[in-house]
């Protein structure tokens, strides 16, 4: 390979290794053996920290058993407001307004079985076409239960080239028949990172509720919620938060939205001292803690409290830097190694509006994922033709991101894609 730039040169790679503040959290983590893990973004590398968690809390399992709700520690009984507090710090919010529970998609419907409350006037929501299909099903079926049509109801602000959402055209549909709005902090598939103040502030101005889903952006870069004047948020802990497969999710409420009365009500949600009063009247918590529903899961709730201690030890600021010239060195080299391999970046290349990770567009793209698999580089796949790679300011490197687009050149250059088939595995 011909290199020309000093960029695309593994020494500087190596240099921009040695120079990283951060390289030593790397460490802390389990690397898959002779893998460059890219996949961040969908399921976040296990660490020492959150494996130790894990095995403590089954032992306090097996030594104390139903004793573990007061004596574990941190008690299993206050789990989902202790982890609140933990994450709090994350997501720009008082300790009080965030609470870890159930997965990504019930909170959305816990939050919106309080927070969309259909007026004569106000009743329609507001959302994106570009979101993750699983929030759109929620959006939809709340309109359907309360005997709404979506088709009238649902507005979907729509994208100009399919790939970023112009934060005008949100603003533009906020019109006076919108009761509230649920977008994602950043798109899943294009990594647009979008103007969520901005956006909260005009919907703050016109009296509609916002609601966001910070899955793609919560552990890679910071956010200020309260400030913002966001109403809710929700977002899920297993990708860039490091929680495993399935772990326990969280939610924000605004604290000014504390009088309200939780729409999806459940025990879990009590006042901590009248819980166990066993009383038929509900008394909610009074902070994010009423939007909980059940009995959370406390094996899958465990990791995150090792893998929080690991951004408390890293500083959510530190860790957006790195992300930022990772991102910004992979779609430099992607541009000087790639675009003549009909490679195309999809995700936006201001610092400002780019969230963890990078889309790369290619038509072939299901079977370059494949062919990079094949040689150890895990990225992963988004129809039709996405290849998302995330590398994760904790655990990855400027050598792994030199090394992957290097593989990408010589798969794109010899067709090695052309041997692996078109059709894909379930999970991608
Ligand atoms: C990952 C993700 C989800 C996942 O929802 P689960 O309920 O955890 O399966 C939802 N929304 C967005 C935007 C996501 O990125």
């Amino acid at each position: 390979m011909v290199y020309v730039s000093l960029t695309s040169s593994r020494a500087w790679a190596q240099e921009m290794d040695r120079c990283d503040d951060l390289a030593g959290f790397r460490s802390r983590f389990y690397i898959p053996d002779e893998v460059i893990y890219m996949d961040g973004n969908s399921l976040g590398l296990q660490s020492r920290d959150a494996a130790e968690e894990l095995q403590r809390t089954a032992a306090e399992w097996r030594d104390l058993a139903i004793g573990g709700w007061l004596d574990a520690d941190p008690p299993w009984f206050n789990l989902g407001e202790d982890l609140g507090r933990r994450m709090a710090p994350l997501v720009g919010a008082a300790p009080d307004e965030v609470v870890a529970a159930g997965s990504t998609t019930v909170n959305l419907h816990a939050l919106l079985g309080s927070f969309y409350r259909p007026g004569k006037q106000r009743k329609g929501i507001l959302g994106d076409e570009l979101n993750f299909p699983s929030d759109i099903y929620a959006l939809r079926s709340h309109l359907q239960l309360r005997g709404m049509d979506p088709e009238e109801h649902l507005v979907l602000v729509r994208s100009r080239d399919g790939r970023v959402l112009d934060e005008g055209d949100i603003i533009a549909h906020m019109t006076s028949d919108v009761a509230v709005c649920v977008l994602p902090s950043v798109l899943y598939r294009s990594g647009q990172l979008l103007d969520v103040a901005g956006i909260a502030a005009a919907a703050n101005e016109r009296g509609i509720l916002t609601g966001l889903d910070l899955s793609h952006s919560v552990g890679a870069l910071p956010h200020s919620l309260s400030d913002w004047g966001v109403d809710f948020a929700f977002w899920c802990t297993y990708k860039y938060l490091n929680s495993g497969p399935g772990g326990i999710a969280g939610l924000y409420v605004n604290r000014k939205h504390f009088c309200r009365s939780p729409g999806l009500a459940g025990w879990w949600g009590s006042d901590k001292d009248q819980q166990f009063a066993m009383s038929l009247d509900f008394h909610p918590a009074g902070a994010a803690g009423a939007w909980q529903i059940g009995t959370p899961g406390v094996l899958s709730a465990a990791p995150l409290l090792g893998s929080l201690r690991v951004f408390a030890d890293a500083g959510i600021e530190r860790v957006r830097a790195k992300s930022l010239r990772l991102t910004a060195y992979l779609i430099d080299l992607i541009d000087e190694e790639l675009s003549g391999c009909n490679c195309r970046v999809g995700s936006p290349r201001e610092s400002t509006r780019r969230g963890g990770h990078v889309a790369v567009e290619h038509p072939e793209a299901r079977r370059v994922c494949a062919a990079l698999r094949a040689r150890g580089v895990v990225p992963d796949f988004r129809p039709p033709h996405i290849i998302r790679l995330a590398p994760v300011a904790l655990y990855n490197t400027f050598t792994e991101v030199h090394s992957v687009v290097g593989q990408m050149k010589e798969i794109l250059e010899t067709r090695e894609y052309e041997r692996f088939p078109c059709e894909g595995p379930p999970v991608s």
